[in-house]
């Protein structure tokens, strides 16, 4: 068993990370690293964050692990990890859901048209997609969803809502489930289209939430879908969904994110007092930041675990979910736990000039709470585990 990375790995690492130190030099710098930002999909649609994913697409380093013949670099996913972890460490944009979601399942399930459409510009990092999975009446239970799509000359047409559709106030692009066989079992009947943001019909509208992401609800009213839009087979859409989310639980969950935040962590230990003594001298201080440093070893053992299974040209499902409910419920306990340490200034929001840390603990105690909810719950996490992982009987 050998967990060291190899030496092309390292050397490919430390090229990323003199990249990032060049990056950090542009006039622009501000706008593209964010080390306050909590995640990926608090991005601002700005010029210098799309300058910097075509950078990065100059490089060859968006789809690396794509097969040759659609433009990637037929490398392993150790590559795209190492990456986007470099990436997420430094507040930078991710290799985002084009490259890790859209991409991957075009490339196993779309159409050559579609695929000639979409993979240049994903790979190009000029193109940004939202995805419409969940309704008001369809979240954990996703097979319920009733966004209706009805056959029209040439196409569909599409009436209904979607809501948590996380970008679709910028995105280009919108990767929809609806339902075109309401008799058919609720899991068969569905079917996945790609739509542009700009279709006349479409209305988009802020969602805000309490970690202060804006996410949309998207309202749909006639909208006209040509049938060269529809992503693999029409009423076979849950099984290309299924498999887009279990993507979407590693692409956009990062360890990175975590390894920054222990930093942080670390760095206040050292420069702060408790009960009129360094911190770092405080048993509890030392207990808590020895199991918060266990739960991160093990959370990044997880996420390598999932990117050899895709890296084997599986798709991570089990270990994506124990990888997203670790990652996620760790986030959540580091912030927990400074709240718990750090006095009551910690609770002041950024803006306030008592705030500690400008509001930094304060506002990631709110917003770990949507990550346990957004790309599926907690719970159906351990749904899922107790199922697939455990093939404990579904009643
Ligand atoms: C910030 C954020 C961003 C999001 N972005 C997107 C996006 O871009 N695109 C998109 O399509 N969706 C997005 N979502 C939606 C997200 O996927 C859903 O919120 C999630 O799947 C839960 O669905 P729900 O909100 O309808 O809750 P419900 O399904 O109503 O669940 C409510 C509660 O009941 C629990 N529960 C439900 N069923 C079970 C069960 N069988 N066993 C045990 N417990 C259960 C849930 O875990 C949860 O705690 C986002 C959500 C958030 C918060």
């Amino acid at each position: 068993m050998d967990f060291a990375f190899s030496d092309e790995e390292r050397a490919f690492d430390a090229e990323v990370a003199q990249f990032l130190a060049d990056e950090h030099t542009r006039e622009e710098a501000a706008e593209v690293f964010a080390p306050h930002r909590e995640a990926d999909a608090q991005l601002a649609d700005t010029s210098a964050r799309k300058a910097f994913l075509r950078r990065l697409a100059e490089r060859g380093w968006l789809g690396m692990s794509w097969p040759r013949e659609y433009g990637g670099a037929d490398q392993a996913g150790m590559y795209e990890y190492l990456l986007n972890e470099r990436l997420a460490r430094a507040g930078a944009p991710l290799i985002g859901k084009g490259v890790g979601i859209i991409g991957k399942t075009l490339i196993r399930h779309g159409s050559e048209e579609l695929r000639r459409r979409f993979l240049p510009a994903i790979l190009a990092g000029t193109i940004d997609f939202a995805l419409g999975y969940s309704e008001p009446d369809a979240g954990s239970d996703l097979a319920s969803l009733s966004l209706r799509a009805r056959r029209a000359p040439g196409g569909w047409r599409l009436d209904g809502q979607k809501r948590f559709s996380t970008s679709a106030h910028f995105a280009d692009w919108y990767w929809v489930a609806a339902r075109t066989d309401p008799d058919a079992p609720k899991h068969e009947g569905i079917t996945l289209f790609l739509i542009p943001l700009s279709a006349p019909g479409l209305t988009v509208l802020e969602q805000k939430t309490m970690g202060d992401e804006r996410t949309n609800e998207v309202f749909f009213d006639d909208v006209f879908v040509p049938d060269d839009a529809v992503v693999g087979e029409v009423d076979n859409g849950w099984r290309y969904v299924t498999e887009a989310i279990d993507y979407e639980r590693f692409t956009i969950y990062t360890v990175g994110m975590l390894e920054s935040k222990m930093e942080r962590i670390l760095a206040w230990a050292r420069t702060a007092t408790v009960h009129g003594r360094p911190a770092y001298e405080d048993p509890a201080v030392r207990a808590g930041i020895a199991e918060l440093a266990t739960d991160l070893e093990a959370a990044r053992m997880l996420t390598l675990r999932v990117i050899d299974t895709a890296s084997r040209g599986e798709v991570p499902s089990t270990e994506a979910s124990m990888c997203k409910l670790t990652l996620t419920r760790l986030h959540q306990k580091m912030a927990d736990w400074m709240l718990d340490r750090c006095g009551p200034t910690v609770v002041l929001r950024s803006g306030d000039p008592g705030a500690q840390d400008h509001g930094f603990w304060e506002h990631s105690y709110r917003f770990t709470v949507l990550e346990t909810i957004g790309g599926g719950a907690s719970e159906i996490q351990k749904n899922i585990l107790a199922r697939r992982a455990l093939g404990l009987p579904v009643r």
